[in-house]
């Protein structure tokens, strides 16, 4: 029973924080409407059918609707050319009920992602991936687009961590989307941080020094308990729905949650944890384009 209660006081909740900005977002909606006129918009774009990228827009549509947004969702067929992705995106960017566009990632394997990423008009790059907002964020600008996973865990630190200045974080995980940003907006914050990828040889020696570990590999379960220095706080932003033995599924993480929870002194879990974050945060940063579209 105590076991139990050390460990619900070690989890940082995500659902709730992502609830409570939420809730935040819905009335900034209701403000900017009464002051301007303007109801934030934001488009998203699915190429195919892959069925864990279905589940994710219809959770953003359904999330959009909630807090007042208008939603404009773009179903596009496998075979999409690049051209007619690209003629689509400049489209949008011209359309003034638009403040916000999404692509979602992966993209089938004959679309090249950057150039369609590119063709994003910066002011509507609610995802933060172009070049643009990119060198924003390594300047310390605080006017560009951050990638809303990285962000949502940096709120989460924000909540849960002590101040950030001289803390050494380790992130595994070098993507564009996750891993780049989460090292840039520490390093933003004064920690000190260091990266390890799939060719870093003893991640776990580097993991081991980490007062902040953030994990974003998607290779499930890679970091052991033995791979957390003690009191160390644990983001872990991997998802993977695995088969249970009653034959049912389930969401876990790239962190072996059972023993790295008795080693760290705060973790996310998965399900819970950065997800509902990363959706909360896409909210935010489509509220932000609208207010600077106005501006
Ligand atoms: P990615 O495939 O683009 O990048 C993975 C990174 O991890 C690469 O830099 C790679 O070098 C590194 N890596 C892979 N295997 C490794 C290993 N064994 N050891 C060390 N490094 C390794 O993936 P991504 O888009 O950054 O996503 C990572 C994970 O996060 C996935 O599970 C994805 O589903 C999840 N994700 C979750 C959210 C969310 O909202 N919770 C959002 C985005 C991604």
């Amino acid at each position: 029973m105590i076991l139990k209660k050390n460990c619900d006081q070690k989890l940082i909740n995500g659902k709730v924080y992502a609830e409570s900005l939420t809730t935040q977002i819905k009335q900034d909606v209701i403000n900017l409407q009464q002051i301007s006129g303007i109801t934030p918009g934001l488009a998203v774009i699915l190429v195919g059918n892959d069925s864990a990228s279905e589940v994710y827009v219809r959770n953003k549509t359904k999330q959009t609707h909630a807090v007042g947004m208008r939603s404009f969702m773009h179903l596009l067929p496998e075979k999409t050319t690049e051209e007619e992705l690209v003629k689509l995106i400049k489209r949008l960017n011209q359309d003034t009920d638009i403040h916000g566009i999404l692509v979602q990632l992966p993209l089938p394997k004959h679309l090249n992602t950057d150039t369609i990423i590119q063709a994003i008009l910066p002011s509507k790059d609610v995802d933060g991936l172009t070049a643009y907002n990119t060198g924003k964020l390594s300047l310390g600008h605080q006017d560009g687009f951050v990638p809303c996973t990285p962000l949502g865990c940096m709120y989460l630190l924000q909540k849960e961590a002590p101040p950030l200045k001289g803390l050494h974080a380790v992130i595994i995980g070098a993507s564009n989307l996750m891993g780049k940003p989460m090292a840039q907006i520490l390093l933003n914050q004064n920690c000190t941080v260091s990266i390890a990828h799939i060719d870093t040889v003893h991640p776990e020696l580097l993991a081991r020094q980490a007062d902040i570990l953030i994990v974003a590999t998607g290779c499930q379960g890679l970091v052991k308990g033995s791979w957390i220095k003690p009191g160390a706080i644990v983001i872990d932003v991997g998802i993977h729905r695995i088969e249970t033995t009653n034959g049912k599924t389930k969401l876990i993480g790239d962190v072996v949650f059972d023993e790295a929870i008795a080693i760290a002194s705060k973790i996310t879990p998965v399900p819970g944890g950065v997800g509902p974050m990363t959706i909360a945060c896409l909210l935010q940063n489509t509220l932000k384009a609208a207010k600077k579209m106005l501006n």
